[in-house]
């Protein structure tokens, strides 16, 4: 039997953070020995809401790559695709935006929420009330069966779903593939200023190429427990932020059930936790920002990598193309 495959990505608007890392990065580092796996750099998505600012997007698109290299994905294992020179992805949009009503782009709960957050407005792009759309074609057109993602993309998983099952009826043969999300631990890290999601476009983020003296600042103004004033006082661990990372980064799942016993009882210091937490994160980034700093140094080499795995994607993508065409009517010549 064939590995199942799998398709994720990134928008290139920014160098990537222990979200990413914590939501599907470290994920699709295991992964990527026993399946057949595909991940996207997005940057026509990562222009939906940066239309006026081509070049972020461009400078950012060697920044994710040597993330992904720093992190542990092996170009001999995973192809590593850009999503603009795989001209099938836009075609399978536009013959997606055909079957999915504007009323239930609408209602996607994740765009809402984005649109409200950068303040669209009457300025909102159609390129960007129409991403959920793109991002179907994106996973479709790999035939790809698992789907690593946070858990701000469940709502564009559902709505691919739709989309298969809209499209497979409308062919002869069933031709897309049915898809799930797979969701990690962590599937939601909050930032370090402690709001819902650690975000590019929120700010609050600790990337996978933080400095020492970064690292050290941000744990150090991390959100705690705010009635916890002295060291004897019983502390909470909900919603304290340097315990929500010691569960998603300590590798000792037993010291830190140990520390929250001791936490709530009272007794143990916000800055002992955060020594902690520190420590730990210290020793997780640093090899990866050493690894990045190394492949930053030769983007050619990076760009030479992505257009040997695109090369592969264009093969895959086509060929789904053609058989969603064939099966439309649409003329292929
Ligand atoms: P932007 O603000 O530009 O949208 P982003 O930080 O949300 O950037 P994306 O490129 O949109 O990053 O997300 C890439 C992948 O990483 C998605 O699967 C997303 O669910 C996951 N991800 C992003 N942020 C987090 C987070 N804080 N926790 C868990 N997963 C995350
Ligand atoms: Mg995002």
């Amino acid at each position: 039997m064939n590995a199942p495959t799998i398709l994720t990505g990134d928008r290139p608007t920014g160098p990537l953070h222990l979200g990413h890392f914590v939501g599907s990065l470290r994920q699709r580092v295991a992964l990527q020995q026993t399946h057949s796996q595909f991940v996207l750099i997005a940057d026509l998505q990562g222009l939906t809401d940066n239309g006026s600012n081509p070049q972020k997007i461009r400078d950012n698109i060697p920044e994710v790559l040597a993330d992904y290299l720093a992190a542990g994905i092996d170009p001999n294992l995973t192809t590593i695709c850009l999503q603009s020179a795989l001209p099938a992805l836009a075609e399978l949009t536009m013959l997606y935006m055909n079957i999915v009503t504007v009323a239930r782009v609408e209602r996607n709960p994740t765009v809402k929420n984005e649109i409200a957050q950068k303040g669209f407005a009457r300025s909102l792009p159609v390129g960007f009330m129409a991403y959920p759309i793109s991002q179907a074609a994106d996973i479709t057109a790999f035939k790809a069966e698992c789907v690593p993602v946070g858990d701000d993309q469940l709502p564009m998983i559902e709505q691919t779903k739709e989309i298969v099952h809209k499209m497979n009826s409308l062919l002869p043969v069933p031709v897309l593939r049915h898809c799930k999300a797979m969701l990690s631990d962590t599937s939601r890290l909050p930032g370090i200023d402690g709001s819902a999601k650690m975000s590019k476009s929120l700010g609050n983020t600790l990337h996978l190429s933080a400095s020492e003296e970064t690292i050290h600042r941000a744990v150090s103004a991390m959100y705690t427990d705010p009635n916890h004033l002295k060291v004897c006082d019983p502390g909470q661990i909900e919603g304290n932020v340097v315990f929500t990372y010691l569960d998603a980064f300590h590798p000792d799942k037993e010291k830190v059930a140990a520390m929250k016993v001791h936490y709530q009882a009272g007794g143990l210091g916000d800055r002992a936790c955060k020594n902690e937490l520190e420590a730990c994160l210290q020793e997780l980034i640093a090899p990866m920002r050493e690894r990045r700093a190394m492949y930053m140094r030769d983007r050619g080499e990076l760009m030479a990598m992505l257009k040997r795995g695109t090369e592969r994607a264009q093969g895959v993508t086509q060929a789904t193309l053609r058989e969603v065409k064939v099966g439309l009517g649409v003329p292929v010549f």
